[in-house]
């Protein structure tokens, strides 16, 4: 590739900017000064720094965020904070986007990747990817609940979803669940409970297909996955 689009890529600067770096002679490839922008490297077998500082190349990023709540998934937005707004910019430089949304008042597991074909793999409907949710539910879940889900509900549209699967941690005034659905409507678990007269009041997504939220994330961190847990994805 071009070793100016990478830099940018890198998040060296404008391009005015990175014109500056090779000018000034900032810019090596293999420890050879390189002057031309327009020059093309191997990012794979070649080592380019900038000022002695090794530039690093990967195409695809993966990262695992415990969203908080207030936060929207979604890249851009004129009047709320997004998820985006939460990475570093050595991060955010990648473009990452996330796969698939929390609502607004959700928190937990959130993928962001600007890998779009592993992202459509994981939100295909035809994939059936499953995902679990932690909930507290106002009011007792009872075993006909976990038939219903069983035997799919009826939302507020029409639309019968498919089997889901719910555990009672603990049932009374304020009930403890926890629900995998393997398919993705909008305000689902949400919906699905008030399909049984219930309502939602806090979620929490914990596992997105194999992978569980890496507990140790606070509430608005986030990590780069393995790849161990890439190759779990794919
Ligand atoms: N279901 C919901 O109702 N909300 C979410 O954020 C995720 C699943």
């Amino acid at each position: 590739m071009r070793i100016d689009k990478l830099l940018a890529n890198r998040g060296f600067g404008s391009r005015k900017e990175v014109k500056g770096l090779f000018k000034s002679g900032a810019v090596q490839i293999d420890g050879v000064t390189v002057k031309d922008p327009s020059k093309h490297v191997k990012v794979e077998t070649q080592t380019v720094t900038v000022h002695g500082e090794v530039v690093e190349y990967k195409e695809f990023i993966y990262l695992m965020l415990n969203k908080p709540q207030g936060v929207i998934s979604a890249t851009e937005d004129h009047l709320h904070n997004t998820v985006i707004g939460l990475l570093e910019m050595e991060d955010a430089v990648y473009n990452p986007f996330p796969v698939g949304r929390l609502d607004k008042d959700t928190e937990g597991l959130l993928l962001l990747t600007n890998d779009g074909q592993l992202a459509h793999q994981l939100l295909s409907p035809k994939k059936h990817v499953p995902k679990t949710y932690f909930a507290f539910i106002d009011g007792e879940v009872t075993k006909e609940d976990v038939d219903a889900f069983r035997s799919g509900v009826t939302l507020d549209d029409g639309y019968e979803t498919m089997p889901a699967k719910l555990e009672i941690i603990s049932s009374g005034l304020r009930s403890e669940i926890q629900v995998t659905i393997e398919e993705g409507k909008f305000h689902q678990v949400k919906r699905m409970f008030e399909a049984v007269q219930k309502r939602v009041i806090y979620l929490k997504r914990i596992k997105m297909g194999p992978l569980p939220l890496d507990e140790t994330l606070e509430l608005g961190e986030y990590r780069e996955l393995t790849e161990d847990e890439v190759h779990l994805l794919k």
